[in-house]
């Protein structure tokens, strides 16, 4: 069998149909993973790595005395399995494989994964030959080409991409660790330093403090319009910017008319076709129509493997002399860009335009296939366009301008214009995504006197150097050599994600700043561009043979060592400065309760909350949804009411979720509940909120006299108020859980939304989940909810509700689960059945199912069903008798109650059994215990 192992499944099919030919493709599924074959050949698709670098077990715990931060520079790596079913199935045909082709994608990375798919093959299989197909275009001739030339894996690529793997590992791992564990983070808190990423975010971080430190500087801006044949026109002095405002409004005194033409220049301009697409060049013509660098490459990405072009990682500038560009107009002709396409044909260069970088491993970007919106949808047919369009123009003529520029003189002071016009288009016929500009002028003559319409004076101000944008940011890296033409857009996103920097724009977060300025003064190494430099530069020296993975390993190590060794030296400094730095972002003013610090906490899990730096003096705090809906951050904006800061929740892709000022979001979300206590007037409400009271909750939990204390009432009032507030309470509860449960249980769909159907079902007393269960179909149709959809829906709250009664009757969860197996819905329905036929339909014993009938008769303050033998109901009275003190009354008022032996007493809830009997409830409480004394002593004596 012949196996072909590709990059990913998408790849795999692809490659399989091209091969195939008109042969007969049959894809079989293992374990989820698919191969395809034909005849004698398999292909099967990786997910790129399947296989991960890590450190040897012993590592993973972070505050280990023995394996420290800087022990992990040393240790020891292993390769462990990520998509276990993948590398089964790969193992599973190599060892019935006698060829393998290894058909990666054609780069370090690609080299790199399919080493690491040519060890998982040699691991099972040591004697199948193995071999390399390198093509940059899934297209039936390039795939055709490469199958008919494989080669050998480049082990020299490969050590490469293991070389940077390992010291990015390294890197990574250790820095990370040692900030974090300086700086005392952990958990979602930590705070991560890497190889390419540190350097770049201190790009960001220098940027923004030349914009804090800029001071602008006034200058002034002389211009003029004057008029020709009805039309105006504009001209500036020739001085350009006056640095002195009173030169400036000299010149401008001195500006009279008559305005005369001293000199008309014309002349023509070469624009010339732009040149092939890189990678870089690719993101920053795509972040013009608007997609972002990450989402870019994706979509590039997903072009290139279904063979709409050709492979978009690429450095290379100069398509290579193999190309077949006649071959590429002849496809893309059967595109929606047929026009464009022939255009080109007819009036073509002699030879296509060419950038500056030239390598040999793939080809610039360019079209491979024919693509249409309805196929691929509106932002992939834009991508391809844009490259369909770019490749049109480097092989389109250069564009003429003709330029014009006109001098003119008033009272001695000479102003000038110019304008420009598109004499032949070329190729910006085939490409309107650049942004060519014609100003058209009249025609003037020398000599020529004209009027002055007005001479504006503008004073203006130098501007700060701008932040970057992501594309301006992909291509600094380029020039400093950071990161790769794969790793750049994914270097940017870790940096947002990791919260060190936001906005578009980039601007960094105080984090990423502290962060940033603390490794900046302690070992700069780790910020400078040189360090990531120097071991591109090795990678390539491993790519050429020149020196070994393990050699260039080696010296990264010490490297980090001597970053290390400043570090540790200062490491309580760094810690308590990035500590007491950032603890200022969380800050979000004065507490209003006690004047204390309000700050945002995270605690562990995924809580986090408002609460005060008093803590637990005052006990002021306002709750915050959890944090899978964003994590809490503080704004720049501030309450003009409450001089808090405002709080955001920001989530990874997704739209952060602004609170605005917590205190005002507190007020009003609560506005609504508070007004639900009967006694809660106006008065009071605005008495409450001064007093910093502003939910249910804390009226209900306050303690009578404290609360008559605060709001001035007397005790009687107060414990009234606390009342009706734990009532209040109880039915926020209860109408919350009604709310999760609708959320669960209705699936979302557009146009409508939970809060409005709980609103209707609220007009008609529908609230919680025993409204609910006890609602008509067409109460809740009513509610906008479909007809069977209603049904279902009421069929699960009867179920819920009911097993939430027959859990509060005291059967252990598994019975209780026996029992909803058997369709037992609710209380009513356990009582209905009887015992036998319920210890028939559970199986469980009829002794059990006899003590679960007494608790729900007990529950529901019912009497006992007959069903329960007599001798036995004698012999359980005989034992509560046998109580010290109970009498022949109270065993009566138990045994109604469902209480009907001694073990029944012992596990009945003290409370509630007060409540359905009348007895005390702290003589219950001493039957139980000399109840449970008694039994303990006669299981002694057994
Ligand atoms: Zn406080
Ligand atoms: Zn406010």
């Amino acid at each position: 069998m012949y196996l072909i192992v590709a990059e990913k499944n998408i790849s795999a099919h692809r490659i399989a149909q091209i091969l195939a030919g008109g042969h007969n493709l049959v894809e079989k599924k293992d374990a989820g993973v698919s191969a395809y074959s034909f005849d004698d050949t398999t292909t099967v698709g990786l997910r790129g790595h399947v296989v991960e670098v890590d450190f040897e077990p012993g590592y993973e715990n972070w505050r280990s005395e023995k394996y420290t931060p800087r022990s992990l520079i040393d240790a020891h790596t292993i390769k462990v399995p990520t998509e276990k079913r993948i590398v089964a199935l790969l193992q599973k045909l190599a060892r019935q494989a006698d060829r393998v082709t290894i058909a990666t994608d054609f780069d370090t990375e690609g080299e790199l994964i399919g080493k690491e798919a040519y060890e998982l093959v040699r691991a099972v299989n040591n004697k199948v030959k193995i071999d390399r197909a390198r093509f940059s275009a899934i297209t039936p001739q390039e795939i055709r080409s490469a199958f008919a030339n494989t080669t050998d894996l480049d082990f020299a690529l490969a050590a490469a991409g293991e070389a940077r793997q390992s010291i990015d590992l390294m890197w990574g791992a250790s820095l990370t660790r040692f900030i974090s564990l300086a700086a005392k983070r952990g958990g979602n808190n930590i705070l991560s330093v890497g190889r390419v990423q540190s350097p770049t975010l201190s790009m960001i971080v220098d940027r923004e403090k030349e914009i804090e430190k800029f001071v602008p500087e006034k200058y002034w801006q002389l211009g003029l319009v004057t008029e020709k044949t009805g039309e105006p026109v504009e001209a500036r002095h020739t001085n350009g910017r006056f640095k002195d405002q009173k030169v400036a409004e000299l010149a401008r005194d001195r500006t009279r008319e008559p305005l005369v033409v001293t000199e008309v220049r014309e002349g023509t301009k070469q624009d010339r076709s732009p040149s092939p697409f890189d990678t870089t060049t690719y993101i920053v013509a795509a972040a013009r129509l608007g997609f972002s660098a990450a989402n870019a490459m994706r979509i590039a990405e997903e072009l290139y493997m279904n063979g709409y072009i050709s492979y978009p990682r690429t450095d290379n500038t100069v398509y290579p002399a193999s190309l077949d560009l006649n071959g590429v107009l002849a496809t893309i002709r059967n595109s929606p860009f047929k026009k464009d396409v022939e255009w080109i044909i007819a009036h073509r260069r002699t030879e296509p335009t060419r950038g500056k970088k030239s390598s040999t491993d793939h080809p610039p970007i360019y079209p491979t296939g024919v693509a249409t919106r309805e196929g691929i949808g509106d932002d992939a047919f834009r991508i391809y366009e844009l490259v369909l369009r770019r490749f049109l123009a480097t092989l389109a003529p250069d564009a003429l301008w003709q330029t014009i520029k006109v001098n003119f003189d008033a009272g001695g002071e000479t102003y000038t214009t110019t304008g420009g016009r598109l004499l032949e288009p070329g190729w910006h016929t085939v490409y309107p995504f650049s942004e060519a500009k014609e100003t058209i002028l009249p025609a003037f003559v020398t000599g020529e006197r004209l009027p002055i319409r007005k001479v504006n004076l503008d004073e203006k101000e130098t501007l700060p150097p701008a932040r970057y944008t992501q594309s301006k940011l992909i291509q600094r890296m380029e020039e400093l050599g950071l990161g790769t033409k794969s790793t750049r857009h994914e270097v940017i996103a870790r940096l947002v994600s990791r919260k060190y920097i936001e906005g578009n724009p980039l601007r960094p977060t105080l984090v990423g700043r502290v962060v940033t300025e603390a490794l900046e003064q302690n070992a700069d190494t780790i910020t400078k561009p040189e360090m990531t430099q120097t071991i591109e530069s090795h990678m390539q020296q491993i790519k050429e043979n020149k020196r070994t993975r393990d050699d260039v390993i080696a010296e990264s190590r010490s490297m980090l060592h001597k970053a290390f060794d400043q570090l540790e030296a200062n490491e309580l400094v760094i810690g308590n400065d990035i500590r007491d730095r950032t603890a200022e972002e969380l800050n979000l003013g004065r507490c209003p309760a006690c004047g204390g610090t309000l700050a945002i906490k995270h605690m562990r899990g995924s809580t986090q909350f408002i609460g005060c730096s008093r803590y637990p003096e005052c006990t002021f705090n306002i709750g915050l949804p959890a944090t899978q809906w964003g994590w809490a951050v503080r704004t720049d904006d501030v309450c003009d009411k409450h001089h808090l800061h405002y709080v955001r929740l920001v989530r990874k892709g997704a739209r952060p979720w602004d609170i605005g000022c917590p205190l005002c979001h507190h007020i009003s979300s609560n506005a609504e509940s508070l007004t639900e206590i009967p006694s809660m007037d106006e008065a009071l409400l605005e008495k409450a909120r001064s007093r910093h009271i502003y939910t249910v909750a804390e009226i209900a939990r306050s303690e009578p006299d404290s609360l008559a204390k605060t709001l001035d009432l007397p005790l009687e009032k107060a414990q009234k108020l606390k009342g009706e507030a734990g009532e209040v309470l109880g039915k926020l509860r209860r109408r919350s859980e009604c709310r999760k449960f609708m959320r669960n249980h209705l699936i979302p769909r557009k146009g409508r939304s939970y809060a409005k159907i709980m609103d209707t079902l609220r007009q008609v007393g529908v609230t919680d989940l025993a409204g609910l269960a006890r609602a008509s179909p067409t109460t809740l149709q009513q509610a906008g909810i479909g007809e069977s959809e209603a049904r279902d829906l009421l069929a699960e709250a009867r179920i819920t509700y009911n097993g939430q009664l027959l859990k509060g009757t005291g059967i252990p969860a598994v019975s209780l689960k026996k029992y909803m197996v058997a369709g037992v819905a609710g209380p009513e329905d356990f009582l209905a059945l009887g015992p036998e036929n319920l210890a028939q339909l559970t199986g469980m014993s009829s002794g059990t199912v006899n003590r679960h009938v007494a608790l729900v008769c007990g529950y529901l303050h019912r009497p006992i069903p007959v069903t329960v033998p007599k001798p036995k109901l004698a012999k359980g009275r005989k034992e509560l008798l046998s109580v010290k003190g109970l009498t022949a009354t109270t065993a009566d008022k138990l045994m109604r109650a469902g209480i009907i032996n001694g073990d029944l007493l012992v596990a009945a809830d003290a409370k509630k059994l007060a409540a359905a009997t009348g007895i005390d409830e702290e003589k219950i409480r001493a039957y139980q215990a000399m109840m449970k004394k008694k039994q303990d002593t006669a299981i002694i004596r057994i």
